[in-house]
């Protein structure tokens, strides 16, 4: 195991240090960078380095992680930006492409964008710490504590998709790859939630095996649609070499405990991925 969430921990400790020191100053009106004293800017410094080193360590851990795969470095590298904003007492915003209207009068389209804001020392360290928390949540997804068992048994934990190449993050005009764990995950919760809604999904694992074999369907009733064309979700990996899938799994078991995996790395990866991204 490596000693990552303890680096990231000890960071975040330092940062908090530096953000309860300088909060003396937060009176001030206007830029609290523009006013740090040369060492406490230092400090801001030293400490956004450190984590540019570690953000590189856990970028490798996410490359080879076919669970999180792109999504999870996007994570990464967006946190860090906030991290750096907030070391600076800015916040950063970001925003899609989307249209302004007046009753129902177009009156703008405002094109995707990103601009940072002054926030007080106080407001900056929620910030910086929410984004720290939200790369340590996806570590912890990534490599499960010793102690901790995974969310599942070791049979299940060599489950997930088949393995895709993944191609080096950051080179442009990279092909969009098939969906990667993390969004079969989300398919499946997806799924799932329509499916059983109110009711206990494990009362009817057969049907939501079912419905998982039909794919990603928008008809109001999945079950009196026949259209083959939907997007398909990966089965665990393993089944196809034994004939299986998600109509006719290797036994009921089987079914669940690879359902209850997908709804569990959803939830976490839904926890620690921001809105913003999605
Ligand atoms: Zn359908």
């Amino acid at each position: 195991m490596s000693d990552l969430p303890q680096e990231l921990k000890r960071i975040r400790a330092e940062a908090v240090d530096f953000f309860v020191r300088v909060s003396a100053m937060d009176l001030r009106d206007g830029d609290l960078w523009g006013a740090l004293t040369p060492s406490d800017r230092q400090c801001s410094e030293d400490i956004l380095g450190e984590i540019g080193q570690v953000a590189r360590r856990i970028q490798a851990v996410f490359e080879h992680e076919p669970l999180l795969g792109e999504d999870a470095i996007r994570t990464l590298r967006f946190s860090v930006r906030v991290m750096d904003a907030a070391l600076r007492f800015r916040r950063l915003d970001v925003w899609d492409t989307h249209t302004e209207w007046d009753e129902d009068i177009l009156r703008a389209v405002v094109p995707a964008g990103e601009c940072e804001n002054l926030v007080s020392a106080s407001s900056a360290q929620s910030i910086f710490e929410e984004a720290i928390d939200r790369v340590l949540r996806l570590l912890r997804v990534a490599e499960p504590e010793p102690h901790k068992p995974p969310v599942a048994d070791e049979s299940e934990s060599a489950l997930g998709p088949e393995r895709e190449p993944v191609s080096p993050p950051g080179r442009k005009g990279r092909k969009r790859g098939p969906p990667t764990g993390f969004k079969a995950a989300v398919r499946v919760a997806e799924i799932v939630a329509r499916v059983a809604s109110d009711r206990d999904w494990r009362l009817t694992p057969d049907e939501i095996g079912e419905a998982l074999d039909h794919g990603l369907c928008d008809a109001p009733d999945w079950s009196a649609c026949d259209s083959p064309d939907h997007e398909k979700i990966p089965l665990p990996r393993g089944w196809k070499k034994k004939g299986a899938d998600w109509l006719n799994p290797p036994d009921r078991a089987t079914l669940v405990k690879a359902i209850v995996y997908r709804l569990k790395l959803a939830e976490q990866l839904e926890k620690a991925t921001p809105e913003t991204l999605s």
